[in-house]
């Protein structure tokens, strides 16, 4: 099993970009879990066909001590078993904090030992990278971080400040920087720019995906690319995406 988070600025396209991954990924075979750790709690929306499924932390104040795996990871038509982790209501109560107590519920009840997914993704909000928002790089969950940004700057600042995360927690033996996602908006010289940020933080692009009015589409009929329309271009970029990221575990 190997697990990866994607980490990225609030809005970048984590979690059309993840959940295009795993339907690639589950379309090539592999078993994929996708866990959403934001507390919006969208992030497997379009692999559940717009169904928004409860989260851990609400099943957990719901069900108690009665509480199954059942309640907390469900399974899309492709095959990928999707989880969200949930939120505080706001105002009250750490985002972080949240994230932390789901990732130790799915691991007392042995979600992975019983669902013995090969890959998990995880897809964090990465404009902070503190508390639970880091317990993806930090608690010896993921192997490998890759980040989404576009070659506007406050998504390169954030990206930046993520890779300065990794290496602070990856001295100690933790998740290890994957590279960089390209998701295209068109700004000027954006390669060059993107670029220039890969070679500064010792990464590399692993993947240009272009901006593309199809995802939009897609999302209005509540599914991936991957499934909506499987034959287009952007449905390549994916699925080389997710070769990409196979090729760097
Ligand atoms: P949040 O931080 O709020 O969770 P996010 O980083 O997960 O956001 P998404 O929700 O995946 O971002 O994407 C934001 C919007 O950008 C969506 O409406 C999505 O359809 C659109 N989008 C993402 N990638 C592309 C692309 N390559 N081409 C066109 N539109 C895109
Ligand atoms: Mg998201």
């Amino acid at each position: 099993m190997k697990k990866i988070a994607i980490y990225g600025k609030g809005g970048i396209g984590k979690s059309t970009t993840t959940s295009n991954i795993s339907a690639a990924l589950s379309e090539k075979g592999y078993k994929v879990m996708q866990i959403g750790c934001d507390p919006k709690s969208d992030s497997t929306k379009t692999l559940m066909h717009g169904r928004k499924i409860p989260t851990v932390l609400d099943q957990m104040k719901e069900k108690g001590e009665n509480i199954e795996l059942e309640d907390l990871v469900f399974e899309a038509s492709n095959g990928v078993l999707c989880v969200e982790a949930g939120g505080p209501t706001p105002g009250i109560g750490c985002a972080g904090r949240g994230i932390i107590t789901a990732f130790e519920k799915l691991e007392d009840l042995g979600a992975y030992e019983k669902f013995k997914p090969d890959i998990v993704f995880y897809d964090v909000l990465g404009d902070v990278v503190c508390g639970g928002f880091a317990m993806p790089i930090r608690g010896g969950y993921a192997d490998k971080v890759f980040i989404v940004t576009s070659g506007e700057m406050m998504a390169m600042y954030a990206a930046s400040n993520i890779v300065s995360a990794i290496n602070n927690f990856g001295k100690r033996g933790y998740a290890k920087y994957g590279g960089l996602i390209l998701n295209s908006r068109n700004v000027e010289n954006e390669v060059g720019l993107v670029s220039k940020l890969a070679e500064e933080t010792n990464g590399s692009i692993i993947s240009i995906l272009p901006r593309d009015g199809i995802v939009q589409q897609a999302e209005d009929q509540n599914r991936t690319v991957i499934e909506s329309f499987p034959k287009a271009d952007m449905a390549n970029c994916y699925r080389e995406l997710a070769e990409q990221v196979i090729n760097r575990l």
